[in-house]
């Protein structure tokens, strides 16, 4: 459908019309506007709406006797009535009665509302019809929706796309099922249409394969376990992997057990314990697979090798290590399917994501990303590229390592034996006529220098900075020797980020926070709330309480003040003030904001944001 759903309002509130005619005559809808019930139905008589957006509290006919009229005239709007705290309970339930479509509470924000219309006037255009079989199914996002759910109502979730769930479906205008997903998963829903026949062949495919690794891993902690093949087994530890979504496997002999572990989302978890007999040949057979020596077990070895399971290829390095118990291994799995996420997955708070959109669309000038390790930098600064990466754009990088493989990008591997540096890649750089540059990390004064140069010569620059604190990477420049003016006229915006894990969704549930927690809350919010969402484990977080992770973002624009005010010599917590007063909202609220809305614990947020 091409044509922009139309829309009808009634309200007899006359500021509140004309706020919403005028943003959604914006953004293309076609509006009309009735200030009472009777006009309202007269007007869908007339012609047909896609959506009708009705106030309940109305003089004369009231809301839900305008629902039922409009539905009487027009059977195929969909409907939608706005509360408030005059609504008398008994007209909600009356108005879902006469099936209104949704419900809106007063008081609200109006960029809420709107994006609720955009979801329902697009549900309602209804998505095109996708070819299933071009998609893939991402682990993380099958495990938000179980199989009977699945079944039940012919889904099939396909990815995770930051606080939204993408789910191909045959119907996807059932508005029911999706306020259920919706409920279950509390995550936003994006309905793409798929053939009937599809999604159920993808359900039976996906979910199938799940069920299977977990049955075999079962059976492997069962006593039969020495009359299964090493191989059989190593194959079932990797499977095992993949479905958890593990980045790690640790093979630990003890005292009476083989110890298995999975590190998921940063944490290690205790997956299986195997009988002690099993230690040898399982070593075994991982050193031929990674061509190590098998019948040294003193020095530490390590080594690689590809296996396919399940119809994907996935990459393991592999390391051993004798200890006082016996020779453990880890092995890091690399799982080769997992592509590069969209800016939009990441986690940022909605406008300090199309602020970063905005400054990665100047055509020089440099970004910084900085956080501590393990925070994420190389897969924000990788989502940059994916979103920079377009014809018209040369796109050199120089990385240490390089950890995905883009087309049409030139990219430079780091080395040291050969000289090849960031600084001396840079050079190198120039000469290729770049539009945009990535350099993997600023961590010394020759690279500080040569990226400024580059990035008040004409190129964008995308660059991450060791910091804890987004005004410290702007310091980190002038520590390294650049001076304030040229770091102030160049850098255009610092991104500081932290991961935090998000709350299992199939087994949350609302408890009581403990006080300390809940104070911080507090004084960041300033609302007061005792009850949080906290996961109590179950099978598809690995008994974890938590599934996946997601990334809490602070986006300073260097401003002219700002700039100014690094001239001038100003203190990082004089900047951030400032930058605060521009709107910049902080890493801490940027992470309570995910508690509030149930995509984290406070517990996460206090230990790898606040502290
Ligand atoms: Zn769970």
């Amino acid at each position: 459908m091409n044509e922009k759903a139309s829309i009808l309002i009634v309200d007899d509130d006359e500021s509140m019309c004309e706020t919403l005619l005028d943003i959604l005559e914006d953004k293309g809808y076609g509006v009309v506007i009735a200030r009472d019930g009777t006009k309202a139905v007269a007007e869908a008589g007339s012609r047909h709406f896609d959506l009708a957006l009705i106030d309940i509290m109305m003089p004369g006919m009231n809301g839900v006797e305008t629902l039922q009229g409009i539905k009487k005239a027009d059977p195929g709007t969909t409907t939608m009535i706005m509360t408030g705290h005059s609504a008398l309970e008994g007209m909600v339930s009356d108005a879902l009665k006469a099936g209104v479509d949704g419900v809106l509470d007063k008081p609200f924000e109006i960029a809420a509302i709107v994006e609720m219309i955009e979801s329902k006037a697009e549900t309602r255009a209804g998505p095109p019809l996708i070819d299933l079989k071009k998609y893939r199914v991402q682990p993380e996002a099958l495990h938000l929706i179980p199989e009977e759910t699945a079944r039940k109502y012919d889904v099939i979730p396909l990815r995770i796309e930051g606080d939204s769930l993408v789910v191909a479906m045959s119907q996807p205008e059932n508005l029911y099922i999706l306020d259920d997903i919706q409920a279950r998963t509390r995550m936003r829903v994006k309905p793409l249409r798929a053939a009937l026949m599809d999604v159920r062949g993808a359900i039976n495919l996906h979910y199938r394969a799940l069920s299977e690794v977990e049955n075999e891993i079962e059976l492997l902690a069962s006593a039969d376990v020495a009359r299964v093949p090493a191989s059989r087994i190593l194959d079932l530890l990797i499977d095992g992997a993949v479905k958890d979504g593990a980045s790690d496997i640790h093979i630990e002999p003890q005292q009476d057990r083989l110890r298995i572990r999975y590190r998921i989302d940063g944490h290690l978890h205790d997956r299986l314990s195997l009988p002690l007999n099993v230690h040898t040949p399982l070593l075994s057979r991982l050193k031929i697979l990674a061509k190590m020596d098998i019948t040294e077990r003193r020095r530490p070895q390590d080594g690689q090798f590809t296996i396919s399971t399940k119809g994907r290829k996935v990459d393991l390095r592999a390391a051993t290590a004798n200890t006082p118990r016996g020779e453990v291994a880890v092995l890091r799995v690399l799982d080769k399917s997992i592509s590069v996420m969209e800016l939009p997955e990441l986690g940022f708070l909605s406008d300090s994501l199309k602020t970063y959109q905005k400054l990665l669309q100047s055509p020089s000038g440099m970004i910084l990303v900085s956080g501590p390790t393990g925070s994420g930098k190389t897969t924000t600064l990788y989502a940059s590229i994916k979103q920079l990466n377009t014809e018209e754009r040369n796109i050199v990088t120089i990385e240490d390592p390089i950890e995905y493989q883009f087309d049409n990008v030139k990219q430079i591997q780091v080395n040291p034996q050969i000289d090849l540096t960031f600084a001396s890649g840079l050079r190198v750089i120039y000469r290729l006529d770049p539009d945009v540059i990535l350099v993997g990390e600023v961590r010394d004064a020759e690279t500080a220098k040569a990226v400024t140069q580059a990035a008040l010569s004409g190129s964008l620059v995308l660059s991450s900075v060791h910091t804890n604190n987004a005004t410290g990477a702007l310091f980190r420049l002038i520590d390294l020797g650049v001076e304030p003016f040229l770091v102030s006229s160049a850098v255009t915006g610092v991104i500081n980020q932290r991961l935090v894990r998000r709350v299992c969704p199939h087994c949350s549930s609302l408890r009581e926070a403990p006080e300390e927690e809940r104070l911080v809350y507090e004084e960041e919010m300033g609302e007061a709330r005792t009850q949080f969402y906290y996961g109590a484990g179950c099978k598809f977080c690995a008994h974890t309480g938590y599934l996946g992770r997601t990334g809490v973002f602070e986006m300073l624009v260097v401003s002219g003040e700002i700039k100014r005010m690094l001239i001038g010599g100003a203190s990082g917590k004089e900047i951030k003030d400032q930058a605060v007063k521009e709107g910049m909202a902080t890493l801490q609220h940027a992470g309570m904001q995910k508690v509030k809305e149930g995509l984290t614990t406070l517990h996460e947020v206090l230990r790898n944001v606040f502290y």
